[in-house]
């Protein structure tokens, strides 16, 4: 759950300050991906957890409302939903995330969701769970052939037998930075023909495809909140690729939808639905 305050100014250390508004959103990478998928008509089942707190409750009937099959989301007894708390104050974000139950998306938790995994085109994963669950999730993936799109945000380190399971590696530019510890992309997108893209905002994806490197250029809109941008790429992409698209084509798709979400306040509200990506592709 995204709790979002407005401010004139941020408070320093030990400061007091008024705000002038405050929201809850539901938010988080993981559910937002899933609302993303669903909106552009996949079939989506979200492996996760809540508390058993409100925003617990909140949550789970926000992914029902968009079609999302939540039998793989338990709540957590005594334990809090993961919350990001924002400050919007002097044209920028602060945001402090607590994980609380999505500490609790253990490797032990995944297994019970074996059936699904196997019987899915599909695997979207991001990082806001446990390291070792990723990793976990990327080895089920490897050995059920169940192609995995491994979106490591937030960014932090990962094995390179984790990327070697993973169908594609989404990072954005900033990740990939972190991600490649300083290494030239060029170089990184060499390392992984077809499987490393590179979001880069407002000009659209970077990947090498075994004998250059490719920029698929995504669409210019009158950007209003990029929050979620990411999210909706990946999951469009990830709905593409499971469709049987070709690489190329599911990028331009990824990057319409993306695009379109941009132009409308926040991060799920500005989601597409399939019929708004089709008409405008
Ligand atoms: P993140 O949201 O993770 O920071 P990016 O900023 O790289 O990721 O954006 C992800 C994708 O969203 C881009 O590859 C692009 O398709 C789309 N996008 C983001 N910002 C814009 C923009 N200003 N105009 C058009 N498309 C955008």
């Amino acid at each position: 759950m995204d709790l979002v305050v407005t401010a004139a100014t941020r408070p320093g250390a030990g400061e007091t300050v008024l705000g002038e508004s405050f929201k809850t959103v539901p938010g988080g990478k993981g559910a937002n991906q899933a609302v993303a998928a669903a909106r552009l008509g996949a079939e989506v089942t979200m492996i996760g957890r809540v508390g058993d707190d409100h925003f617990g409750t909140t949550i789970l009937n926000n992914l029902k409302a968009n079609n999302i099959i939540t039998d793989y989301v338990e709540p957590v007894t005594g334990m809090e939903s993961g919350t990001a708390h924002i400050v919007l104050a002097e044209g920028d974000n602060s945001i402090v995330v607590v994980k609380s139950a999505n500490n609790e998306v253990t490797p032990a938790y995944i297994d019970k969701a074996l059936d699904v995994i196997r019987d899915s085109n599909i695997v979207l994963i991001q990082q806001e769970i446990p390291e070792e669950t990723v990793a976990h999730v990327s080895e089920i993936c490897a050995n059920l052939g169940v192609p995995l799109l491994l979106n490591p945000a937030p960014a932090r380190y990962i094995k390179d037998t984790i990327i070697a399971n993973a169908a594609y590696f989404t990072p954005n530019e900033h990740e990939a930075a972190i991600l490649f510890n300083g290494m030239p992309l060029s170089q990184a997108l060499r390392k992984y023909p077809n499987k490393l893209i590179v979001t880069e905002g407002s000009k659209g994806v970077r990947y090498y495809d075994g004998q250059q490197e490719v920029v698929v250029p995504t669409y210019k809109v009158e950007a209003v909140d990029t929050t979620g941008a990411g999210d909706t790429f990946n999951a469009a992409f990830a709905v593409a690729i499971a469709e049987g698209m070709a690489l190329q084509d599911s990028l331009k798709f990824a990057n319409r939808a993306a695009s379109l979400s941009v132009m409308k306040f926040g991060a799920q509200g500005g989601m597409p639905t399939r019929q708004e990506v089709e008409e405008n592709l």
